[in-house]
């Protein structure tokens, strides 16, 4: 990407998880600072860039989505083998979504040249509390520390709709992958 010297490293992020469970908000909250509520499936778009301050150097991401290719498993597994970290979302008020987290980490170690870092993310957490209050079954906290911790993954709840924890997600991440780079 001419934007950036080219002698600049970037790390290589894949974003994974069950459709609809926000990967590209969750992009375009970290690299747009916006959010649209109703995004189409697939923008077209393979990846954004984003450099962020981490340990006080600057460090670029190259954040890939694998929008509209979960059923194509041989497609995302192809994204996994170059990924120097991967962000694994699920949606907190859909338990499918979370039960799946399980075959995504498998897909991902599968794939993947060595263990690499995963961020495992529990986003819309800012429907929380009116979907408990509606009785809708959804994630708890803990259940999503739980796992992560059995996966030695890192873990955060984020909502891509107002931000919270959208940057300190990503942040984490990258401070992990720098770690092992
Ligand atoms: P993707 O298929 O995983 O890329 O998911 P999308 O980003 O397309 O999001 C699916 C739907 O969930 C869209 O209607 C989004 O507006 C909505 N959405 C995504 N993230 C959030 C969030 O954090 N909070 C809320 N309330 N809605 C969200």
């Amino acid at each position: 990407n001419h934007q950036y010297p080219s002698s600049e490293k970037a790390y290589r992020i894949v974003l994974a998880g069950d459709a609809a469970v926000g990967k590209s908000s969750f992009l375009m909250r970290l690299c747009k600072n916006e959010f649209r509520g109703n995004t189409s499936a697939t923008l077209g778009v393979d990846f954004q860039m984003k450099t962020l301050i981490v340990d006080g150097e600057r460090t670029v991401l190259q954040l890939w989505d694998t929008a509209g290719q979960e059923r194509f498993q041989s497609i995302a597994k192809s994204y996994f083998r170059k990924a120097d970290g991967v962000l694994l979302l699920y949606d907190v008020t859909c338990e499918k979504s979370f039960l799946d987290v399980r075959e995504w980490v498998d897909m991902v170690q599968d794939a993947a040249r060595e263990t690499i870092p995963i961020m495992m993310v529990g986003n819309k957490a800012d429907l929380l509390e009116t979907a408990l209050a509606e009785g809708q079954k959804c994630v708890p906290k803990h259940f999503g520390e739980k796992l992560a911790m059995n996966y030695n993954a890192l873990f955060c709840e984020t909502s891509a709709k107002d931000g919270s924890n959208v940057v300190e997600a990503v942040l984490h991440l990258a401070r992990e992958v720098r770690k092992r780079a």
